[in-house]
């Protein structure tokens, strides 16, 4: 059986009883899987993760693997919520998303935009051990494969300082022929600021947001144009579209690597919000070289449907991770629920 269709989607525990699916088995409650990049990104090579099953279907927990416990907390909250079905009506069927171009080669970078099927192109800028060189000829190649009129995007994940931000960012858009946004050009809100005062380009903010004490800070400080949200280390769908609505700004939805289970929480949320002007960065599961349901979230003319995707037991066995890793994700799980206990 394939997706749940755009627009049937009901809340994922009413549609299993529709559709007659079995309840996860006890002791199948928790699948640890592990899966090849790709392309090295982020500097990791194998992403790693859980499903979670509930009374609603599955929720994925796929935390990075040097963020500590108090971290990784949302990141459960967000599969918890997936698990027990509780996401919110939507209100639009399909989701425009943007290829991820990684820190490549500018013919590797050409190539990935020509068989992405997206109209808006979002390029890893600022990588370290890389020179601006290097990302003036990946947006040119992007640009050139993109056509005239696809917006492009670049996204420094914090790695320039101000004056660095502002050069680069000036040569970058006559490099691309404009740019939609720059997404965490430097490091701190404060920095972002600084930036924006600076540039015409609109300033988006991601690490500000998600690894800040207070993701407000970037509202009230002026800092950005464009919020990027991403549902699990934020919390969930439900906490999301509350941020949505407090941080006032446009809200792009990105992924945090996701397998398409991740990916259809990120969906959930892209499909709830009021507005969406912009492409979301939710067309990643292209960087994992294998997936756990049965219908990878694939874009369809640059855009991903809204759907709950099928676990796929096949895929669950032949991505199981080692009893090593099992052992270590299962003690992260222990430690998280430890903190929550503490803090109760
Ligand atoms: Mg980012």
């Amino acid at each position: 059986m394939g997706a749940t269709r755009p627009g049937r989607r009901r809340r994922a525990a009413d549609a299993r009883d529709r559709q007659g699916r079995p309840a996860p088995a006890e002791g199948a409650r928790v699948k640890v899987w592990s899966i090849p990049m790709r392309t090295r990104f982020r500097g990791i090579d194998v992403r790693e993760g859980v499903l979670l099953a509930g009374p609603g279907g599955w929720g994925e927990w796929s935390p990075f693997l040097e963020y500590d416990a108090r971290e990784v907390e949302p990141w459960l909250r967000c599969a918890e919520e997936a698990a027990a079905g509780d996401w919110p009506d939507p209100v639009r069927e399909w989701v425009p998303v943007n290829v991820t171009v990684p820190a490549v080669g500018a013919e590797r970078a050409h190539e990935i935009v020509t068989r992405g099927g997206c109209r808006t192109a979002k390029v890893k800028v600022a990588e370290r051990g890389q020179t601006l060189g290097d990302d003036l000829a990946r947006v040119e190649a992007v640009r050139d494969a993109l056509g005239p009129d696809g917006p492009v995007r670049v996204d420094a994940n914090g790695g320039w300082e101000v004056d660095e931000a502002v050069g680069a960012i000036r040569s970058l858009e006559r490099s691309a022929g404009g740019l939609e946004y720059v997404e965490q050009p430097c490091a701190t809100v404060e920095e972002l600021a600084a930036v924006r005062r600076a540039v015409d380009v609109p300033i988006a903010a991601d690490e500000s947001i998600r690894r800040a004490a207070d993701p407000y800070r970037v509202r009230d400080l002026e800092a950005a144009d464009v919020a990027v949200l991403k549902v699990q280390p934020l919390g969930g769908v439900r906490a999301c579209l509350r941020i949505a609505e407090d941080i006032g700004l446009p809200v792009v939805v990105s992924s945090a690597l996701e397998t398409s289970v991740g990916i259809a929480a990120g969906l959930a949320l892209a499909a709830a919000l009021p507005e969406l002007p912009h492409a979301c960065g939710l067309a990643t599961v292209q960087l994992l070289a294998d997936d756990v349901v049965t219908e990878p979230l694939l874009p369809v003319d640059g855009a991903l449907p809204a759907v709950v995707p099928t676990v796929d037991p096949a895929a669950l066995s032949r991505l199981a991770a080692d009893p090593a890793r099992v052992a270590h994700w299962e003690a992260r799980i222990a430690e998280v629920r430890a903190l929550r206990e503490d803090q109760a």
